[in-house]
């Protein structure tokens, strides 16, 4: 094996191990949590040693990063989730490889990403992205829809042709009443799941959880956590 195999198969055994301690101290299957592994920043190549290692969900932040990555791994088996701030003038070229956008967070986006997947006969899974700490009508700082909206951009995922509502997510806010309190704030991003999931059944991944408080994450329950660092390592600056 090459160094950097070694290390990210050291990396992901880590990970591995934190997620299945995590899942037998809340009580539910390993297989009920999902790793995608957020190879932002890093090359291709990382991304083809990750999938020799046994990953099969990835996600990206940086459409100009992004769009490459994938044609250059477009020969692997992989799930590509987008998981960046999306501007509407990326959209066409983010649905051409990504079969998840967890960053949904206005009706604008909704149409665009609706429109994409139908040109491109494509249907593109969709996760609402909450702001928890989000003012009613306000976004948050890192993107996402304030908790008061989330029903509204709902709806106008159920009625877009191509779209397909798959759940929620979030990131755990840096500031504001859930400031360090990532379980509360995970466990209100579960409660908004459940009222999602009572009328749309299908609507069941919870994306929540990063390499520091993935933990947290699978206590309240999330489906999918998403893990950059703790796999590949300090990135070189702030993606
Ligand atoms: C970068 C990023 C992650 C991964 O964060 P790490 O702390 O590196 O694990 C997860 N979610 C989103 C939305 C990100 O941008």
């Amino acid at each position: 094996m090459t160094d950097r195999k070694d290390q990210l198969a050291a990396n992901l055994a880590q990970v591995e191990e934190r997620i299945s301690s995590a899942c037998a101290a809340a009580g539910r299957g390993r297989e009920d949590v999902t790793l995608v592994v957020v190879t932002k920043t890093y090359p291709a190549s990382d991304v083809r040693i990750l999938h020799e290692l046994g990953v099969r969900h990835v996600a990206e932040n940086r459409d100009q990063d992004a769009a490459p990555k994938a044609t250059a791994c477009a020969d692997l088996s992989l799930t590509w989730h987008f998981v960046g701030q999306l501007q509407t003038n990326k959209v066409r070229s983010v649905t051409s490889y990504a079969d998840v956008v967890q960053s949904v967070d206005r009706a604008k986006l909704v149409t665009a990403l609706s429109a994409a997947a139908v040109r491109a006969e494509r249907e593109t899974g969709c996760l609402i992205q909450v702001a928890l700490d989000a003012e009613s009508g306000e976004r948050g700082e890192r993107g996402g829809v304030a908790p008061d909206g989330i029903e509204e951009l709902a709806a106008a995922v159920d009625a877009a042709p191509g779209l397909r509502l798959d759940g929620l997510m979030t990131v755990a806010p840096l500031s504001g009443p859930f400031a360090g309190r990532q379980r509360a704030a995970f466990d209100r991003l579960m409660e908004y799941a459940s009222r999602l999931r009572a009328e749309r059944p299908a609507a069941n991944m919870v994306s929540a959880g990063m390499s520091g408080d993935l933990e947290d994450a699978v206590a309240a329950g999330a489906t999918h956590v998403r893990v950059g660092t703790a796999v590949l390592g300090d990135r070189p600056r702030l993606g």
